[in-house]
């Protein structure tokens, strides 16, 4: 039995036409001898309609209720899937993450998968039915009802191919797989056809939202390969896999834009053991994440340290920050937002060298100032201001030879 799972977003459901399109897609492979698993998201829009009413009723919503919430709008998707199938004459059967054997830990509207039984999906396959799984959720040890963060859906499939040991997995979106830059950014991005798992981790880590990075993560992590493909063509997708040798001869693979990022810098720290854990762990324990951080060499005993999180952070880090600068005997603290982080990924940086150089001089050709720099083995990433995000973007998939027709640049 040849197993396939695939994923449906949720602009592939966003109305009925479409989701009687997904069912017919799976109704020609089944028919075609395949054991199908489907993992649907939410109709495109509701988990943020849902999330706006629960703020409407509430300041802080609990996130036991929140979770609940979102879950509805998988479940609906999902249960109007399996009925399109059935209305093809085609047994269909929806199930929701619990009933998939999808087990978690407790953290809600973050849930980590903590284990998969799914005995329950073996046993609808071998009785030929179309399976149906909501995606985005599972079940604490408790038994409520947990999500797997934004994108969470997925993660359930790529969790849920590892545990079927699916002979494919297929990402199902509104685009014809993973481009060098954000087609909706780029006119002239090009759709890639593989990519490793790192480089994927990367650009989506770096603001490509077109996967969940912890999807990614979790695909790395069990060799799960997959396909991102478009469900309104019949085209072949982007194939996301562990690095082969010669996948190293391309230097850059893409190019990635990360906005509503904000810069917080402190200056005149006292250059000491300690001063920096103490700023981090501050931030940690207000669950706020931190991106990139650059401190200075220190002069005269005191040094500047800049980070950047969230804009939506912003305002908590500073409030936090202020009287422990103050404490430490920083002379200045300050925040902005309306920054932007601009990432050229590639695996093939680590075997040629230049790309910095390269990225860098573009940018001031370009007029365009760096304020923060920071490097990994497959990355480099600067932030710039968002005002300049797009050009930035523009230039540099330019000068790395990623555009589709050259001279291009096709800018929305
Ligand atoms: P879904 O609802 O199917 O999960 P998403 O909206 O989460 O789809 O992801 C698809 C979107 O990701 C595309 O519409 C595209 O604008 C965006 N995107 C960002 N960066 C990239 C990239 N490098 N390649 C392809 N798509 C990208
Ligand atoms: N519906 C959820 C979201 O919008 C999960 C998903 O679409 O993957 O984030
Ligand atoms: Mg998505």
């Amino acid at each position: 039995m040849h197993v396939i799972v695939q994923k449906y977003g949720g602009t592939s459901v966003a109305d009925t036409d479409r989701i009687r399109g997904v069912a017919q897609r799976l109704v020609e492979m089944h028919r075609e001898g395949y054991a199908m698993v489907a993992v649907i998201s939410a109709m495109a829009g509701v988990t943020d309609n849902l999330l706006n009413l629960a703020h409407a009723v509430s300041a802080k919503p609990t996130p036991r209720e929140l979770d609940l919430l979102l879950a509805t709008g998988e479940n609906a998707a999902t249960a109007l899937v399996a009925m399109a199938i059935n209305a093809l004459g085609i047994r269909a059967v929806s199930l929701t993450g619990a009933e998939a054997g999808i087990l978690t830990d407790r953290t809600h509207a973050k849930a980590k998968i903590a284990n998969i039984s799914p005995r329950q999906i073996h046993n609808m396959l071998d009785e030929d039915y179309i399976v149906v799984v909501a995606g985005f959720q599972g079940q604490n040890p408790e038994g409520e009802i947990t999500t797997l963060g934004r994108g969470g859906s997925d993660l359930t499939a790529i969790a849920l191919a590892g545990a079927l040991n699916a002979d494919a997995c297929q990402i199902f979106t509104d685009v014809d797989g993973v481009f060098t830059c954000d087609p909706r950014l780029i006119k002239d991005a090009q759709k890639l056809d593989e990519i490793s798992y790192d480089e994927l981790l990367e650009m989506a880590g770096a603001g490509s939202k077109v996967m969940q990075s912890r999807a990614v993560e979790f695909a790395k992590k069990f060799a799960v390969p997959f396909e991102v493909r478009s469900s309104f063509t019949g085209l072949a997708g982007t194939l996301a896999k562990e690095e082969t040798r010669n996948m190293e001869d391309v230097v850059v693979r893409g190019v990635s834009i990360d906005r509503k990022q904000a810069k917080i810098t402190i200056r005149g720290l006292p250059d000491q053991a300690g001063v920096a854990g103490h700023i981090f762990s501050a931030i940690a324990s207000a669950n706020i994440i931190v991106d990139m951080i650059v401190q200075n060499v220190s002069t005269g005993n005191t040094t500047d340290l800049s980070f950047t999180v969230h804009e939506n952070d912003l305002e908590q880090a500073r409030q936090l920050l202020k009287p422990i600068a103050k404490k430490i005997g920083a002379v200045e603290l300050t925040g902005h937002d309306g920054v932007a982080k601009l990432s050229v990924v590639g695996i093939g940086m680590r075997s040629h060298s230049g790309v910095a150089a390269k990225l860098f001089e573009c940018l001031g050709h370009g007029g365009i100032n760096i304020q923060l720099i920071s490097t990994s083995e497959i990355k480099i990433a600067v932030v710039v201001d968002e005002k300049d995000a797009a050009t930035a973007a523009r230039l540099t998939h330019q000068a790395f030879g990623l555009a589709r027709l050259a001279p291009a640049a096709a800018l929305s």
